[in-house]
This record gives C-alpha cells, structure tokens and sequence, in this order.
C-alpha cells in the first residue's frame, strides 16, 4: 500500500485502535489546558445542539478560535470549546476525584474521539504531539493508552472516528467557500456557514 493509500474502512481503523489500545481513566487531562488554552475544535452545528440541550449561548458554549487573532481583534476560523479562567473547557469539572463532562452526550466529535485521529495519509513524519500510530491511526498523549479495548468498543469509536474526519474534511471545505475578505472591525470568525462575530452572529446581519 502506497504512503497516500492508507486504508481507512471501520475494521482497519479497529484494528489498528485494538493494537494500540485505549480505556479512559477519566483523569480530565484532555479538557484541560495544561500547557496552555484548551482548543477543542467545535463546529457550528454542534454548538447549536449543545445550545438546545443546556442554557447556554453560543459564547457560553464556543469562543473564536484564538490563533491570528491579536487584541480582540482580526479573522479566525472555527470555533473552539469555550474555557474558564484557568484554561479548561468550561464542561469539565471534578465530582468525588473522576473528571465529569457536562454535555457528554453531546460533547463534540473531536471530544468523542479522543486520543485518536486519522492520519491524512501515512505519515512518514507525524506531526508533534503524536505518541503512537498503527496503520491509519495516530493516538495523542493520553493515560489511558496501551489499555485493553474490545472489539465492539474499537469498532465503535472507529465509526466515530471516520465521521469525524469526514466531518472536518466537509467543514474545511465551507470555509474555504464560504470565505472572503472583510474589513470588518474587530473580530471575524469563518466558518462553514460564513462570517460571524464572536456571539456566533452572522456578520451580515450587520449590514
Ligand atoms: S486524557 Fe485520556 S484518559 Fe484522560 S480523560 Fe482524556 S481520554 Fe480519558
């Protein structure tokens, strides 16, 4: 198989889930931001479900994604999971010492599938951040790694995961449609449905 020919079907993504191995401790790490900001991309749609399912607005759900942004000020694309003042997703907290999500049932795709991604093809190089990858699969720092996981589990998280890819793949495609130049002050976020403001607003509303 060529270095972009990486199988990506439900049973290769298992089995190479099954190889590396994966049970959640519940140690939160993942939803905090210990070496700065947390940054879990969430998109559009899944902030309104999350907004349906709790009280929250869009600010109190997703906030711009930070990078090329410079005082409150400039373009970004997508959204992150919103965070507290110590950098965490604004979901987590701890009951009893085991971490908690607030919106686990809708937490987004990114969430459901950590540690894993999809290589966008197979890697001669893997990007930093990677501790471990099989076949398809590149699994991120995390403690429950090398874990038993059954094959009902694996498969399941395999399906998630190639949705999720899809997903970003199809998301990654709006923006870039949906983009254009604005001389808009303050801050502009692109995302698959167009510009909004950082209240998840469409920019054209403006006008
Ligand atoms: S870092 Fe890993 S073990 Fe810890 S909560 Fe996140 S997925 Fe679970």
């Amino acid at each position: 198989m060529g270095v972009s020919e990486v199988e990506r079907t439900v049973d290769a993504v298992a089995d190479a889930i099954e190889a590396i191995g994966f049970e959640c401790t519940r140690c939160g790490h993942c939803c905090q931001g210990l070496d700065g900001d947390h940054t879990a991309t969430v998109f559009p749609g899944e902030i309104r479900t999350i907004e349906e399912r709790t009280d929250e607005d869009w600010n109190g759900i997703a906030r711009p994604m930070p990078f090329g942004l410079t005082e409150g000020a400039g373009e970004t694309f997508e959204w992150a999971l919103q965070i507290d003042s110590c950098g965490d997703c604004t979901f987590g907290s701890f009951e009893d010492g085991e971490h908690r999500c607030a919106i686990y049932e809708d937490r987004p795709l990114i969430c459901q599938t950590y540690p894993f991604s999809l290589a966008p093809e197979a890697d001669a190089d893997p990007p930093p951040g990677v501790v471990d990858r099989e076949g398809p699969v590149r699994a991120h720092e995390c403690e429950g790694l090398g874990r038993e996981i059954s094959r009902e589990k694996a498969e399941a998280l395999a399906e998630t995961l190639i949705e999720r890819t899809e997903r970003e793949r199809d998301e990654a495609t709006g923006v870039g449609d949906n983009y254009r130049p604005t001389d808009a002050d303050g801050v502009v976020v692109f995302d698959s449905e167009g510009p909004k403001r950082p209240d998840g607003t469409p920019l054209d509303d403006e006008s």
